[in-house]
């Protein structure tokens, strides 16, 4: 089993591709804390639980910094440690530049950039202590090349990738095996997507060379990757998982 005996936080964990890294890490026995706003899906995830790992569920907003504090501490005294944090929480408020609402600007900031800073500022004390861990930002192709209708989003996504470099400098010093990596997703198949008109998707399956979206589960298995000792070498990279969307 590729993740036994790690301890792995996982944020926006109830949905998507964050689900899909639950159950995986399940099965390769890690103990999964499960951390999402939605009670009624973290529900559902531990009722699915296929183990052999453990999955601890914690509701939790990546933007309220005092419940982050109060869980990060309780799980890091209940298993000691914590060895893999996935900052995978995320959300879209698209529109036009011209037509964003200021409201939909700072939700936006503050869950999907603000939120991986509270969630890494909170727990890289405990890696930091123990000399070792990894850390994955998800980011998006978004992020590096921009999109249309997300002027929000793409500034977060491209502030993932600047902290993710900066924090993969940071943490190493004085020796720490600390990792810090991101991963840049194309188009996947999740709940996120799943309002995107058939006529758009069909557009965008042509242009990508593989010809379809990407499953939850294909991103699922770079975080695993990454959250392995496989990875030991990489640190402040920023993959793709595109379907070769961005060449
Ligand atoms: P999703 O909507 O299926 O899942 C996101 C999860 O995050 C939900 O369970 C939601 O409840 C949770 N969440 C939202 N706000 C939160 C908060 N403040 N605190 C805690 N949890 C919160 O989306 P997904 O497609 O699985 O997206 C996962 C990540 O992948 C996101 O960061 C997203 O930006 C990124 N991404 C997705 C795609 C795609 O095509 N689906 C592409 C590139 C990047």
């Amino acid at each position: 089993m590729r993740l036994k005996d790690k301890v792995c936080i996982i944020t926006g964990a109830a949905s998507g591709i964050g689900k899909a890294a639950a159950l995986l890490f399940s099965k390769e026995g890690a103990t999964i804390i499960a951390c999402d706003m939605s009670e009624e899906n973290l529900k559902v995830l531990k009722e699915e639980n296929p183990g052999p790992g453990v999955i601890d569920t914690y509701v939790l907003d990546v933007t309220d910094r005092k419940r982050i504090n109060e869980v990060v501490e309780e799980v890091a005294s209940k298993y000691g440690k914590i060895d893999v944090l996935v900052n995978n929480a995320g959300i879209t408020r698209d529109a036009l530049l011209l037509k964003m609402k200021e409201e939909d600007w700072d939700a936006v900031i503050n869950v999907n950039l603000k939120g991986v800073f509270n969630m890494t500022q909170a727990v890289a004390p405990f890696m930091i202590k123990a000399g070792k861990g990894s850390i994955i930002n998800t980011s998006s192709i978004v992020g590096v090349f921009g999109n249309i209708g997300q002027t929000n989003y793409s500034a977060t996504k491209a502030g993932v990738i600047g902290m993710t470099k900066t924090w993969a400098k940071e943490l190493a010093r004085k020796g720490a095996q600390i990792r810090v990596n991101a991963v840049a997703p194309g188009f996947i198949k999740t709940p996120m997507t799943e309002k995107v008109p058939e006529k758009i998707i069909n557009a965008l399956n042509e242009k990508i060379p593989l010809k379809r979206m990407g499953e939850p589960e294909e991103v699922a298995n770079l975080y695993l990757f990454l959250a392995s000792d496989e990875s030991s070498y990489i640190t402040g990279q920023v993959i793709g998982i595109d379907g070769g969307l961005v060449i």
